[in-house]
């Protein structure tokens, strides 16, 4: 098994320490990689990025990792962080990434025209006000700028806006939004950064992964060399939530393997179909 994306309760909104997670495995060999939130909420339930208290708590988690490597030598287990990209983050997140050595760097976007899109009370604000098109427009958009900073690795569940976009507005089609989404897979395929299939979408709203298939085919046709799946689950009975259907999804959209990562280079390829 591979999840090259979870949550730990070094995140703010996750439960269960790391070798709770590992455990889940139940003596199974994997390739699983921790991505705790570098961002954390604030006492008013709002998320603050701040160099200082992120170090300290990823060098808690670099612990996690190397006792948990000990207690399960047949997991390789990697320290990875989520970014929540805000240009007026980029700073401090430059200092995190100094200061702590990490293996594997996903970049998110989960707040567009200053609104929380991936869940919490700003989520209706913002779909109510606007058009599928201004919606999803707009995501793309921030995406793009995201990618164009360039500061991680692999790009974290990349049509995260259909999440509630499908409940305002139904599925959505990626041909309609082609011309947004091309020039992102673009920028990531010369920057050689990475996609994610991202499988917590199975259990949620759109039931399907992130991203949909025309998107997967699409990146491969661009150039993106890189593919990687994660549950981005937040406690440990989410753990392997949709991994299959990510594994499915791989193969049946032609990608023919998983890129494994080692101090934020890509180091190893697993074949899908292992
Ligand atoms: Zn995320
Ligand atoms: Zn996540």
């Amino acid at each position: 098994m591979i999840n090259y994306h979870f949550h730990d309760d070094l995140s703010a909104d996750a439960t269960g320490a790391l070798g709770l997670h590992c455990g889940t495995l139940d003596g199974r060999r994997g390739r699983i990689c921790v991505t705790n939130h570098a961002e954390t909420l604030d006492g008013e339930g709002r998320w603050i990025a701040r160099a200082d208290e992120m170090i300290r708590r990823f060098e808690r988690s670099a612990d996690a990792v190397r006792a948990a490597r000990e207690h399960y030598p047949r997991l390789e287990i990697r320290l990875g962080v989520e970014l929540e990209y805000r240009p007026e983050w980029v700073p401090a997140y430059e200092r995190l990434l100094a200061a702590v050595p990490f293996d594997f760097v996903l970049g998110s976007v989960h707040r567009v025209e200053g609104l929380n899109i991936s869940g919490g009370f700003e989520v209706d604000a913002f779909f109510l006000a606007r058009s599928e098109r201004e919606a999803y427009e707009a995501y793309f958009r921030d995406l793009r700028e995201m990618v164009q900073w360039g500061g991680f690795d692999v790009v974290a569940h990349f049509d995260l806006i259909k999440r509630y976009g499908h409940r305002h507005y139904g599925a959505y089609r990626p041909q309609r939004y082609r011309s947004s989404i091309l020039p992102v897979l673009g920028e990531m395929a010369r920057r050689g950064i990475g996609l994610e299939i991202n499988t917590s979408g199975v259990s949620q709203a759109p039931g399907v992964p992130y991203p949909e298939p025309e998107i997967l085919e699409w990146a491969r046709e661009v150039g993106v060399q890189h593919l990687t799946i994660g549950s981005d689950s937040h406690a440990p009975g989410q753990f392997a939530q949709g991994l299959a259907e990510g594994v499915a999804l791989a193969a049946h959209t032609g990608w023919t393997d998983f890129t494994l990562y080692e101090r934020r280079r890509p180091v190893a390829r697993v074949a899908v179909a292992a």
